[in-house]
């Protein structure tokens, strides 16, 4: 569903991501784990077209994601092609980035009523129905300030869906939460990942949960793969000297 070959992004002259190649399966959960600066969200932010990209070639769903542009290098499309490709994926960041003044529900309708042409009431309730998936149906109209981060970071998951991408990307969603809402948030992502074939893909620093959720962990350092394979293979018997000190420092 996503192929990705020689990728290349720099921020001046600094090269982040160095010729980067991978192909993500329908319906697969991938985790991406690395150092701090690897370039893990920047990817990510590439596949929802937050970024452009210095080189290489991306698809989405048999599509380009970026169009050749007349000087030799990729660049978004017009905005049609944008906004049909951003239909494919969804994104949950790790500041929640809810709406302050909207209520729980209004957060969850507002994309599906004003890019979607959804009716308000089939927006409703389908934001009721995901509420109650992340078990907040009874917070539908509070205000986010009146949430805990856990469970703004719920709502945030329930927005994102409600757009209902075929892809959702992750990016340390739970690093900005007190230890004790972790465990729910996870929880969401874990019910999701067994109850929808959706394809997930995830940057986090939750080995544990990493082992448990993906079917493939990808090592990434220096903006490049350095290994992937099976959770058990990356995380009990890893190949490469980078990985094995990498999880040496953080298990
Ligand atoms: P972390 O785990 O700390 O979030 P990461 O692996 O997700 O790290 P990125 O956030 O992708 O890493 O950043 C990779 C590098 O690119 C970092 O050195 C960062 O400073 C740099 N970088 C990211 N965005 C920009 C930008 N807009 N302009 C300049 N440099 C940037």
């Amino acid at each position: 569903i996503i192929r990705i070959r020689d990728l290349q992004k720099s921020f001046g002259r600094l090269t982040v991501i160095d010729g980067l190649d991978l192909d993500i399966a329908k319906g697969e959960k991938l985790a991406l784990i690395g150092p701090s600066g690897s370039g893990k969200t920047t990817i990510l932010r590439i596949l929802m077209t937050l970024e452009d990209i210095s080189g290489g070639r991306i698809e989405v769903c048999g599509e380009p994601l970026f169009h050749m542009s007349r000087n030799g290098t990729e660049e978004p499309a017009n905005d049609a092609h944008l906004h049909r490709m951003r239909r494919h994926i969804g994104m949950v960041f790790q500041h929640f980035n809810l709406f302050p003044h909207k209520t729980v529900l209004q957060n969850i309708t507002l994309a599906p009523v004003l890019t979607q042409g959804a009716t308000r009431a089939d927006a409703d309730r389908r934001g009721r129905d995901l509420l109650d998936m992340v078990g907040l149906a009874d917070k539908a109209d509070h205000m986010p300030s009146q949430l805990s981060g856990g469970q703004k970071q719920r709502v945030a998951i329930a927005r994102a869906l409600a757009l209902q991408p075929q892809i959702m990307l992750f990016d340390e969603v739970t690093s900005a939460l007190d230890p004790e809402l972790v465990e729910e948030v996870l929880e969401v992502m874990h019910r999701l990942a067994r109850e929808t074939d959706m394809t997930m893909l995830l940057v986090t620093h939750e080995m544990g949960f990493a082992h448990d959720f993906a079917d493939r962990v990808l090592f990434f350092d220096k903006g490049r793969i350095v290994e992937q394979g099976p959770p058990d293979q990356i995380f009990t018997a890893p190949q490469e000297d980078r990985t094995k000190s990498f999880l040496r420092k953080i298990i």
